[in-house]
């Protein structure tokens, strides 16, 4: 298949959007920049289109697809009831990072949802994703446009490595502003409970719903705890090169990944070390990418994968990287770190 690359990096191309959207309504599939990471988008109450979703992204079946919709309105066809939380947080941060977990109506496909009964929407805040949605019919189940296995992707040119022959068209709408993905609350148990850390984190729901809890099953790593988000259970990503995480006061970790680059390098191989703008030029061994600033936090999350991409393609044998528990998004950022580092830590 021949992948069209629409280029809308300076703004929306009404022309083309208009054909992406006809796409979708044909069955076909659409990669599509929004604020959290580029999603591989298809027509969400087609099963057809779904099962194209999982087949190009090698994704298990049992791992469903988050719904996106451009207007509120559009909610109501697709689930069951919208409780009182749900407005209140909708209205707090639609459109934004904040996916919910509704109860769905007959409408949605089980190709969508995995074979669940619930289903998890989210409107995204990007005006290339919501003008897709509109043109495409206005449900559009999109997973993160990368291959099953490997980072989210942050760059069109991150989709195209991954899925170029594989779907129908990538809309380029530059780099990502956030870079992780979207934060997941579920509202259909009697209390909301957190099944993904994002950038929405568990503080900014509190002020707006009162109490939420966090699944436990991703605060310990416990095989008996099975995560709510079937997706959570997956190591995500590994690494070529084993990751280590080192925890501890900035001078600790500094001086541990120095010891433990210079050991590695000293055998005869590569280090790599993720670093911030603040540690970077404080290794004198190893090959040191920063991930962005303790500054700006999101300047971390928004590098994350794009490093752990580029280490990909390096000869290191072992990735060592500073912990980031950085005050809003540090619960998200360690969450995909922690995973990718299938909990190697190391607490000085
Ligand atoms: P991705 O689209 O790649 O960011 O992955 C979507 C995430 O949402 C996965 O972790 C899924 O398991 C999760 N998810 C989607 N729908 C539901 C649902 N109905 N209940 C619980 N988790 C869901
Ligand atoms: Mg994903």
């Amino acid at each position: 298949m021949q992948t069209i690359k629409m280029d809308m990096t300076s703004g929306i191309d009404a022309g083309a959007m208009k054909m992406a959207g006809q796409i979708l309504k044909d069955g076909g599939l659409v990669a599509f920049p929004t604020e959290t990471v580029y999603g591989l988008g298809g027509n969400a109450l087609d099963a057809a289109a779904s099962a194209k979703i999982y087949a190009a992204k090698g994704r298990p079946s049992d791992n469903p697809l988050i719904v996106h919709i451009a207007d509120f309105d559009a909610l109501d066809s697709i689930v069951k009831e919208i409780p009182e939380t749900a407005r209140k947080l909708a209205e707090a941060f639609w459109p934004g990072p904040l996916t919910m977990i509704f109860r769905k109506s007959d409408l949605v496909p089980y190709e969508t949802t995995g074979g669940l009964e619930t289903v998890a929407v989210r409107m995204p805040n990007h005006p290339a994703a919501l003008a897709l949605i509109r043109e495409g019919g206005g449900y559009v189940a999109a997973p993160s446009a990368n291959t099953s296995g490997k980072p989210s992707p942050t760059k069109a040119s991150h989709v195209a490595d991954d899925l170029d022959g594989k779907i129908n068209a990538i809309i380029d709408g530059g780099d990502v502003g956030i870079g992780l993905e979207s934060t997941i609350v579920d509202l259909t148990e009697a209390a909301p409970v957190i099944l993904r850390p994002g950038y929405v984190n568990q503080e900014m729901l509190r002020q707006v719903i009162g109490a939420v809890e966090l699944d436990q099953a991703l605060l310990r790593d416990d095989p008996n705890l099975h995560p709510k988000a079937p997706g959570m259970k997956y190591r995500h990503y590994a690494p070529k090169a084993s990751l280590t995480i080192v925890e501890g006061t900035s001078e600790a970790v500094t001086e541990k990944i120095k010891a433990l680059a210079a050991a590695e390098e000293a055998a005869g191989h590569r280090a790599g070390i993720i670093a911030t703008d603040e540690t970077a030029a404080l290794y004198p061994d190893g090959i040191v990418k920063s991930a962005g600033t303790r500054a700006d936090e999101i300047t971390i999350a928004m590098h994350l994968y794009n490093v752990l991409r580029e280490f990909d393609e390096l000869e290191v044998s072992k990735i060592f990287s500073e912990a980031f528990e950085t005050p809003q998004m540090g619960q998200a950022i360690m969450n995909r770190l922690i995973k990718a580092a299938g909990h190697q830590i190391i607490k000085v």
